[in-house]
């Protein structure tokens, strides 16, 4: 069978023309050298069509974790979908593969998470979890226990429920259920902190949890999304201790905490998950999506606690959400191959150590006139460009600054991906120490070049 994906470079980008991208400038890429033509890629590197060979320092898009081309990863598709092509989780069937990936999942994640709830994207992950915990407390006879708390400068997916708890700046323009909704403050010290030392700066976080929790009404609240470091939304940390005294708080207030692990779990930040092993607590919820196969499948995992799990299987009632695709065979034996492969290559141990080496050698980035911060940590990193460090004046979109120093470190073999004034590194998990000397040197070049 002749199924051509082998194109040549225009014939790509004349088929292109009826793709719609993902978060792109629709009108900017009518031009066709506003495109980069992906087609193959090895290990931590990518090979674009006029034949660069660039490396990879998205990772993808945050999930490539074990590297490209893993021939574990692909023998397993193939075998399982040999085996079993598909079949769904409907009803009363089952099969191995996805039973055999959430007794895995469940046994990874932290103590009393122990159930999980398969889908395709993080987005949905995150909106099952929504939809569980509402069930949940309709269950419970609380039928108005039901907003979610937020933040701002969140990212949570692209459905119309996950782009509601997402950071208001996302959706300008566009519709979300944002009346189920409310964002706190954002927890970004260098940008928010004003003159407060950083504990102090907690505190006012912490304040106005109780004090939203207060004014809306707990038993009007479901739940608290947050993400361990904010991705898309600028790779924010928070303050030292802050998930731990917002997860104690939830509790207090019986408000189930959801921790959106799509980016930080299956070892980026050097633990398979991180809220308890980097951040101290053990949420009700974790959703998890990209690094639970490094991307060689769409997969996502919504992991509740044994408490959710056993108030939904109660008697009297049908749990109504389901998905086609939920653990598909192919799926399933990919994240169970991706989970073999870190075990076995000890990947999260690995991270912390060159993940540790990468964050040094991008904070020593940070002494360039346009740096204004270097954060994150591990294989999770942002830098945000200003026009005056002391005043940490920002660029305006005019300036395109972060496209700038995108377009200024792909020439020199490296994909960062720009964010408004910010450039996102999330590169593979396998990086060698020279491959991260690369990367720091392409960027102070490129800084130089564009500041
Ligand atoms: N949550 C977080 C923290 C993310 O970074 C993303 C995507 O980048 C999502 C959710 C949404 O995942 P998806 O794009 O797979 O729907």
């Amino acid at each position: 069978m002749n199924i051509k994906t082998n194109l040549t470079t225009d014939e790509v980008l004349t088929a292109d023309t009826h793709l719609i991208q993902s978060f792109a400038d629709l009108d900017l890429l009518k031009q066709n050298d506003a495109r980069t033509v992906i087609v193959g890629a090895e290990g931590a590197m990518v090979r674009d069509s006029e034949g660069n060979e660039l490396i990879d320092g998205i990772g993808g898009l945050w999930c490539v974790n074990v590297g490209h081309g893993r021939k574990e990863i692909i023998d397993a598709i193939t075998d399982q979908l040999t085996q079993l092509d598909f079949y769904s989780t409907f009803y009363n069937f089952t099969h191995p593969a996805a039973a055999a990936l959430a007794e895995k999942i469940a046994a990874l994640a932290p103590g009393h998470l122990n159930s999980v709830y398969f889908s395709n994207s993080g987005s949905v992950a995150n909106d099952s979890a929504v939809r569980i915990l509402h069930h949940y407390n309709n269950r419970l006879g609380r039928p108005k226990k039901k907003k979610i708390l937020s933040r701002i400068g969140a990212y949570h997916g692209s459905t119309h429920l996950a782009m509601a708890m997402t950071t208001p700046g996302y959706s300008e323009g566009w519709d979300t259920a944002d009346s189920l909704v409310h964002h706190l403050k954002s927890p970004h010290y260098w940008r928010e902190g004003d003159g407060m030392s950083e504990a102090e700066f907690c505190d006012t976080l912490i304040d106005d949890l109780k004090q939203t929790v207060e004014r809306l009404g707990a038993e009007n609240i479901a739940a608290f999304i947050a993400e361990p470091i904010q991705g898309a939304g600028g790779v924010v940390t928070a303050p030292d201790g802050y998930h731990a005294r917002m997860a104690a708080v939830c509790a207090d207030y019986d408000i189930k905490y959801i921790a959106d692990e799509v980016v930080t779990a299956f070892g980026r930040l050097g633990h398979f998950f991180a809220s308890q092993d980097v951040f101290g607590h053990t949420p009700d919820i974790i959703t998890t999506a990209k690094g639970l196969t490094s991307g060689y499948q769409p997969l996502s995992a919504t992991i509740v606690s044994d408490d959710i799990h056993e108030v939904i299987s109660r008697p009297g009632g049908m749990f109504l959400h389901g998905m086609t695709y939920s653990g598909h065979p192919a799926a399933a034996a990919a994240g169970l191959a991706n989970i073999a492969l870190l075990e076995q290559e000890k990947i999260p141990e690995h991270v912390r150590t060159t993940g540790k080496l990468f964050e040094k050698t991008l904070k020593g980035l940070g002494d360039n006139e346009i740096v204004g911060e270097v954060r994150g940590s591990h294989f999770m990193m942002g830098l945000e460009f200003v026009k005056d460090k002391s005043s940490k004046l920002a660029f305006t979109p005019e300036d395109a600054i972060g496209l700038k120093l995108a377009r200024a470190t792909q020439k020199r073999g490296l994909i960062a991906r720009p964010l408004g004034n910010i450039l996102i590194l999330s590169p593979t998990l396998i990086m060698s120490e020279a491959q991260i000397g690369k990367i720091g040197d392409i960027l102070q070049e490129s800084i130089e070049e564009v500041a």
